[in-house]
């Protein structure tokens, strides 16, 4: 059997930094738990338009196609900001979304005890938090027809247009329902079915897709009140599946409930491919932090955790998923700090090269 292949795209500002020590933990994943990857590297973003005029080559798309995950930095920085729309990095990033097809949006919402106090919520109640929003990423309102700003006797009307088909929800609940099966077996649907129709069709293929899942234990909640819920006893959930536009608010609702931005990873998967394996990017949700860039101050936790992510979802590897989760879990816990999770605990300055130093003193010393 060959070995899994991942395909790196550091791109710009911190992106590389916070990657470089990504490749040290793929690299001892190699060499001590017997899991080596065919590991290629390219440019996407601002780095891209540099070498070759667009944020993405048709050859890195095409590797990205062909690939079992795609493992991807940052883009963007001020650099790029008076570039044609079209070329802009963010270009680069939406272009493998799309033709990579990936309509489910993975954002865990994992609090690390040490860095409980971060939260603006109590700690007791996000300490231990560990809940996945699943966010359909490529319909709904984003991208319904009529969409515009017309003219309607003497004013204008802004149209959006919400429109789900049912296969639509129903591969984006598969997928849900799939990491529930991962997880803790516990799925709750949101949408605002009181009123809207697309609500009605959502809750229905949502439960018609559970019937193949009778382990998996669904609940379904109207939005606004499962962003109550979030916020008044999060761990109440384990997996959340929605629509695109409430999707894009509870998972960033969901995400800051645990502090740093620095800390938040995510994935997007999108059909199985030939091999079975879903066609996956993995990436951090921070941008490329050119305040920051070239400095040895970014976290690169959200990008290890990322791979982690990659571990579990595209290599069925849970257990050394948790296993670089505990690692990181570790290192927090004995007050390593990068400059953003500098708080009112203080702690121990390292840099980014610093934390990845002692997040692979803890993975040898978890064998
Ligand atoms: P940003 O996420 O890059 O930074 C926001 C703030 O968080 C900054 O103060 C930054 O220093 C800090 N931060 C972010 N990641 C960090 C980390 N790993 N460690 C420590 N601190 C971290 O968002 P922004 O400033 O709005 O955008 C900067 C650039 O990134 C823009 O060009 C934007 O378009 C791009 N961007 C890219 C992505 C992406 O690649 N997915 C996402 C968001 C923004």
């Amino acid at each position: 059997m060959p070995n899994p292949s991942l395909l790196i795209l550091p791109g710009d500002g911190i992106g590389p930094e916070v990657m470089a020590e990504v490749r040290r933990i793929i690299d001892w994943f190699g060499a001590n738990r017997g899991l080596a990857f065919d590991v290629s590297e390219d440019l996407v973003g601002g780095c891209a338009y540099d070498a070759h005029g667009t944020p993405l080559h048709d050859d890195t798309m095409a590797r990205a196609q062909e690939v079992d995950a795609v493992l991807l930095g940052a883009v963007g920085g001020p650099k790029y900001d008076d570039l044609d729309f079209s070329v802009k990095p963010e270009r680069g990033l939406l272009r493998l979304r799309k033709e990579m097809d990936l309509f489910s949006n993975l954002r865990p919402a994992q609090c690390f005890d040490a860095l409980a106090d971060f939260s603006s919520l109590k700690k007791n109640v996000v300490a231990g938090l560990d809940i996945m929003i699943v966010r359909e990423l490529t319909s709904g309102v984003y991208f319904g027809e009529p969409r515009g700003i017309f003219k309607e006797g003497n004013e204008r009307v802004g149209i959006n247009t919400q429109r789900y088909t049912e296969s639509e929800i129903a591969r984006v609940a598969r997928s849900a329902f799939d990491l529930a099966m991962k997880r803790g077996k516990k799925l709750c649907s949101m949408e605002k079915a009181n009123v809207m129709e697309s609500g009605i069709l959502w809750r229905d293929v949502v439960t018609e897709v559970g019937r193949d899942y009778p382990e998996v234990e669904l609940s379904h909640m109207y939005a606004d009140a499962g962003a109550m819920q979030l916020t008044r006893w999060p761990k109440q959930f384990d997996v959340i599946v929605t629509d695109n536009l409430f999707g894009d608010l509870l998972s960033d609702l969901a995400a800051m409930l645990t502090g740093s931005l620095g800390m938040l990873p995510s994935a997007s998967l999108g059909a199985p491919m030939a091999n079975g394996r879903p066609k996956a990017l993995y990436e951090p949700v921070h941008g490329s932090a050119p305040d920051i860039a070239g400095q040895g101050k970014a976290n690169p936790i959200a990008c290890i955790l990322s791979f982690a992510m990659a571990l579990r979802y595209s290599f069925d590897q849970g257990g050394e998923a948790a296993r670089l989760e505990a690692a990181v879990e570790r290192v927090l816990a004995d007050g390593l700090r990068t400059a953003d999770l500098m708080g009112p605990d203080g702690g121990t300055p390292v840099s980014t090269s610093g934390m990845g130093d002692a997040i692979l003193a803890a993975l040898d010393a978890s064998q």
